[in-house]
């Protein structure tokens, strides 16, 4: 008979669902009812105590913890560093390395939480660097490494939660700056990191179904937003298979300019792109799309550009995100003045959309929308 993977090398369970935990456990030779049990024990051990050491797993025997430290283990990356902005959000450079699978290349990956009164928004993740370039965006600056796995996707979350004490009995960094003790440090998730999530559509399906299980982490759909440049085709297997919230990055109302400015338009023009938002699923006035236009100085930023984006948008239940362009080292684009910026949000938000503009946080530490760039680089294959 076939060897069954983990008993050919050990499987980081991070990366698996209760379902494949059920069948990996089975072919240990657990019976399906035993398998289920222990999954459900291990779901709660990983996901609801963040515990990485088998020996704390105190409600399975010793004999049993022993066989699944043969077969399993739990991987976490490195922390390499951690930034602090005056406005009190975090960025984190994590470093995946997975002794257990030398075969995967490492890499560094920055995540950034972001705290406010009443909720804690984590920026993860999905790819390091972008195969995309679109012109306004450091990320797209960097050629892709490599799509990150569900594993390194849902570790992100855990190792936020580990630094916030956001699991049970553990404590708050003690500055004031993350919400209070009543509610969890992380209650929103934002796709909005490195990378194109619709271009690694399968590891980050598996990401969030695993984060939004209400028997682990337990993040509602509902605060988990995926943003996309506008990968079209897959706009609809996200709203059936995901069901998350959807953040689309629009930025500009005419073909023209956005071929210039997000490539990917050339092949999925501006009609293609909304109609796929029209028929997203699940779509109402109480689950709208989120559309989020960058503000860059003249290119734009003009009353006509706001009035043509209120029109666009007139028949699809949607939310409008002005982010004012953060700039980085040698970008093309400068962010627009606040008055023009501000008078684009009147012309928005006389159209029924409410406080449209996004207020940049972290700036001070490259933490903003489109800053993030990790120093991995792709090894080169040819050695001349
Ligand atoms: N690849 C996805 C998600 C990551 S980018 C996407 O493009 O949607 C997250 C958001 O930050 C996108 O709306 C992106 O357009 C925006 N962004 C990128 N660079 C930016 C910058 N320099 N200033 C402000 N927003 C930026
Ligand atoms: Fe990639 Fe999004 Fe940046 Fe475009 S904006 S280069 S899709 S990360």
């Amino acid at each position: 008979m076939e060897k069954q993977l983990s008993q050919i090398m050990p499987v980081d369970l991070i990366n698996l669902s209760k379902i494949e935990i059920i069948i990996e456990l089975e072919k240990l030779g657990l019976n399906n009812k035993q398998a289920k049990m222990r999954s459900s024990q291990l779901w709660n051990w990983l996901y609801v105590n963040g515990v990485t050491d088998f020996d704390l797993m105190s409600n399975i025997a010793k004999p049993f913890r022993l066989e699944l430290k043969e077969h399993f283990y739990i991987n976490r990356p490195k922390l390499i560093s951690e930034q602090i902005s005056k406005d009190g959000t975090r960025k984190w450079l994590f470093r995946f390395f997975d002794e257990n699978n030398p075969l995967v290349a490492p890499v560094d990956v920055e995540t950034v939480y972001i705290p406010e009164k009443t909720r804690g928004t984590l920026c993860v993740s999905s790819q390091v660097g972008c195969t995309l370039t679109c012109s306004f965006c450091h990320t797209g600056t960097q050629k892709l490494v490599r799509n990150l796995s569900a594993g390194e996707i849902i570790s992100q979350v855990l190792m936020a939660k580990d630094l916030l004490g956001d699991f049970p009995n553990q404590k708050r960094p003690n500055n004031g700056l993350i919400p209070n003790e009543n509610i969890r440090a992380i209650t929103n998730i934002v796709m909005m990191g490195m990378g194109e999530p619709l271009y690694n559509f399968d590891n980050v399906k598996q990401a969030l179904l695993i984060i939004s299980d209400g028997d682990g982490l337990a993040l509602s759909k509902r605060r988990i937003t995926l943003s996309t440049s506008g990968v079209v085709p897959k706009i609809k297997p996200a709203g059936e298979e995901i069901g998350v919230m959807l953040a689309i990055s629009l930025h500009a109302v005419r073909d023209d300019l956005r071929n210039e400015l997000i490539p990917i338009n050339k092949k999925w023009p501006i009609a293609d792109l909304l109609e796929a938002c029209r028929t997203y699923p699940s779509l109402s006035n109480a689950r709208r799309i989120t559309f989020e236009y960058v503000m860059l100085k003249g290119v734009n930023d003009s009353d006509a550009d706001a009035k043509e984006l209120v029109r666009l948008l007139a028949n699809i239940p949607s939310k409008i995100n002005l982010i004012p362009f953060n700039i980085w080292e040698n970008s093309p684009y400068e962010c627009s003045d606040w008055e023009t910026i501000e008078r684009f949000g009147d012309i928005v938000n006389r159209a029924g959309y409410a406080s449209p503009i996004r207020t940049p946080r972290g700036r001070d530490i490259d933490a903003a929308c489109g800053q993030l760039k990790s120093k991995s680089e792709r090894v080169k294959r040819d050695k001349k």
